[in-house]
């Protein structure tokens, strides 16, 4: 009988050494939480996936949204060790394939099997070369690799693999707040920041009724397409209205964007330290606006302690949309909805502010009561991807 499964490769995660098995231990959990009941079996640390009829096309969806996972390998296995069987069964599956060129790798983890590795293989590609014509063999480049592992109870067939997303595990590397706007650089940040192992919590400051319903729409639309990689995604509301009328109303309109952004960082320090974040991550790149000079970036990042993590710092505008439009968050974030920052920007931002001024500046609003305020009456809401409906969609 021959079986269809899929086992994963993991690439960098492999290099790990000491730390591999706790990587393993993650990805398996996420893995099992993205498929539900699918059966995973467990063999020599390779993981196979046994999928029930016409479930493959939508688990191998699925995997291909999981990071670590280097390559995602469609596979066969055969419960008959009998050469003759295997060579049919190998030319069986190699109808309507398109290749010109291929090579034949075989590994016999079986070491009671007759014959060695090096004159089955030389066995296999004559056989093939005899039965289908116009083919070659190229063992450097090959338009087809055929492997075959002669295993200790059965034969495991597969081609090439599929390319999976790379990366650490979510989570593997703890929890990050990720300081979400409506904009293109933040989505695209947190997709970054996702990949090497963070899992995120979202927090998103909006000035109703200044900022409208439509724009929290956008923001948690653009949670949503996070929370594929995510698993889901915890995503904080944070009131900012009241901070941002006071600091409008008596502070130099030069400095509203430093010290509103002072702000949001105070408020999400606190709220990253109440639910056991370790980073701060979010959309700036340097040089793109005032609030992002290196001394702006300096004098606003002076309020917290906490490490900010700034994954498109270094990228250009076009490198940032590049991703957003491969993760399919651009759409969204260019919908014309305003942001609080939007709203309240001065003609003339300082480009280069002063602590001292910051300071001065700040002493003219009760910001601390404020922002326990803002923190006390925040929103939480915890969104999910829900992958099955969009391939439903798409069926
Ligand atoms: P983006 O940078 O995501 O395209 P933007 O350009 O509107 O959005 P900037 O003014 O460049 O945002 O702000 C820099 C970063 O500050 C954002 O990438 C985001 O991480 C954070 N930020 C800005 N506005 C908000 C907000 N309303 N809520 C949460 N975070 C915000
Ligand atoms: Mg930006």
């Amino acid at each position: 009988m021959l079986k269809k499964i899929i086992f994963l490769k993991y690439g960098e995660l492999s290099t790990k050494k000491d730390n591999r098995n706790f990587f393993l231990k993650i990805l398996n959990n996420n893995i099992k939480k993205a498929l539900n009941d699918v059966t995973i079996n467990y063999d020599y640390g390779r993981m196979f996936i046994i999928p029930k009829e016409d479930e493959l096309p939508l688990i191998i969806n699925k995997l291909k949204n999981i990071f670590g996972i280097h390559e995602i390998v469609p596979a066969y296995l055969l419960d008959n060790k009998d050469l003759e069987i295997i060579k049919e069964t190998v030319l069986d599956l190699l109808k309507g394939k398109k290749f010109q060129t291929f090579k034949v790798e075989v590994k016999r983890s079986d070491k009671n099997y007759p014959i060695n590795s090096m004159d089955l293989r030389k066995d296999f590609g004559a056989y093939i070369l005899k039965n289908i014509n116009n083919l070659k063999v190229d063992v450097n480049n090959p338009s087809l690799t055929i492997n075959i592992e002669i295993r200790v109870k059965e034969v495991l067939i597969y081609f090439d693999g599929i390319k999976g997303l790379g990366g650490y595990p979510v989570s593997s590397l703890g929890k990050g707040l990720l300081m979400l706007s409506g904009g293109i650089d933040s989505p695209v940040a947190g997709y970054l920041a996702i990949k090497r192992g963070i899992k995120l919590e979202a927090i998103y400051f909006e000035s109703p009724p200044h900022t409208s319903e439509a724009a929290l729409d956008k923001v948690k639309k653009l949670a949503k397409k996070l929370a594929l990689y995510n698993n889901d995604i915890k995503l904080h509301i944070i009131n900012f209205t009241e901070i941002q009328e006071e600091i409008y109303k008596n502070i130099p309109h030069e400095y509203l964007i430093t010290i509103m952004r002072r702000m949001m960082y105070r408020i999400s320090a606190i709220l990253a330290s109440r639910e056991n974040a370790k980073v701060i991550v979010n959309g700036e790149s340097i040089g793109q606006v005032a609030s992002q000079t290196l001394t702006s970036m300096k004098v606003i990042n002076e309020v917290v302690s906490i490490p900010v993590i700034r994954p498109v710092a270094c990228f250009d505008k076009l490198e940032i949309i590049e991703i957003a439009k491969k993760i399919d968050t651009y759409d969204v974030s260019i919908l014309p909805y305003e942001d609080c920052c939007t709203i309240f920007v001065p003609d003339h931002p300082v480009i280069n502010p002063l602590k001292e001024k910051c300071l001065e500046y700040e002493k003219l609003i009760n910001y601390e009561d404020m922002i326990y305020n803002a923190i006390k009456n925040k929103k939480t809401i915890t969104i999910t991807h829900n992958i099955e409906e969009e391939f439903q969609d798409l069926l």
